[in-house]
């Protein structure tokens, strides 16, 4: 029954995507698990993005339209297809690039730690987030900038000699009743039994480190968390999820609910504030296996959900998918 059964939604995967693909209508795009890929949701903000560059005189507005216009696709033996081939335009804030990107890291993030929890099978995770007050919109860059070069700070503290590695992200919100900004870290410490036992570091400890570090007169709001559940990587998945979201939310710039203006003079601000940046570090022993593991190219924003494009599937052609601006959809191509 149950061999039957599993059979029987192979079979009926395989004609979902043959019968899926018809020449000069709407494309989908599915996950392994049946998900569509929410292409059309993202194409449509971008475009959205696109045209308030074009607004506030951004040179990079129009290749910012044009960011994943056309699909193409590997179709293999079996009627599978797997993307193959897209132009994106890489713009920080791009909604198509920040999904693309998300996706990516987490991905990476998550053969990054199961390959930590093979070679340090005792070490333990910390979910830590490091905050600050909020600030207006003039005063982001540099606050974004006091964050990082205090978190380095603080991570060459004595007290924390316990932490064998880290991954750190940047987080900016939007406070939707003062239009304040929220920049704060995430970070994903990773350290020795002895922590536990020797070198132990509570809430109200990281606390002080942090206001130490930062050099503040006031408490700031630190968050730190064991991960439990290693072995089963349940929540050690979901803490690198919430590690490798995105930067800042496109609703922050691109919120329906809002005046154009508003959307506009935030857009600005993070579209400044954010240039140069860099969302993503790791440290120590987990910076090292990132270097021995060789992951792909950081610009590569076709293949993020781990896979490459060898292996035993033959390409037997290539189908495309052209977005339609006046349908605000993906047809594929007759
Ligand atoms: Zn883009």
């Amino acid at each position: 029954m149950l061999q039957n059964k599993k059979e029987f939604s192979e079979k009926l995967e395989k004609e979902t995507e043959i019968v899926e693909y018809r020449p000069g209508e709407k494309m989908t795009d599915r996950t392994k698990s049946g998900k569509i890929r929410p292409w059309r949701q993202k194409k449509t903000e971008n475009v959205k993005y696109s045209e308030y560059l074009e607004i506030l005189k951004f040179k990079k507005a129009y290749n910012v339209r044009t960011c994943a216009e056309t699909l193409n696709f590997a179709v293999d033996q079996n009627g599978e297809k797997k993307l193959y081939q897209v132009w994106f335009c890489k713009s920080r804030l791009c909604p198509m690039c920040s999904w693309r990107r998300a996706l990516k890291t987490s991905a990476e993030l998550e053969k990054v730690l199961s390959a930590a929890v093979t070679e340090y099978p005792n070490s333990q995770f910390l979910f830590l987030t490091l905050t600050i007050r909020n600030v207006t919109g003039d005063k982001l860059k540099w606050t974004l900038k006091r964050l990082t070069d205090a978190f380095h700070k603080m991570m060459k503290y004595k007290k924390i000699k316990y932490v064998q590695g880290y991954v750190r992200s940047t987080e900016v919100t939007v406070n939707e009743s003062d239009g304040s900004y929220h920049p704060h870290l995430h970070v994903l410490l990773m350290v020795t039994p002895k922590y536990f036992s020797n070198g132990y570091i509570t809430q109200d400890e990281w606390t002080e480190l942090w206001k130490k570090a930062l050099k503040i007169d006031y408490r700031p709001v630190v968050n730190i968390k064991k991960i439990h559940d290693k072995k089963g990587k349940g929540s050690l998945k979901s803490a690198a999820l919430e590690t490798a979201k995105y930067q800042t939310k496109s609703k922050n710039y691109l919120n329906d609910d809002v005046d154009d203006h508003v959307n506009l003079e935030r857009l600005k601000i993070l579209e400044d504030a954010l240039k140069g940046t860099r969302q993503f570090g790791y440290g120590g022993v987990l910076k090292e296996i990132v270097n021995k593991l060789k992951l792909p190219d950081e610009d590569d924003l076709v293949h993020v959900d781990g896979e490459t494009d060898e292996g035993n599937q033959k390409k037997v052609k290539i189908i495309m998918a052209t977005f339609d601006y006046t349908k605000m959809d993906y047809f594929y191509r007759k």
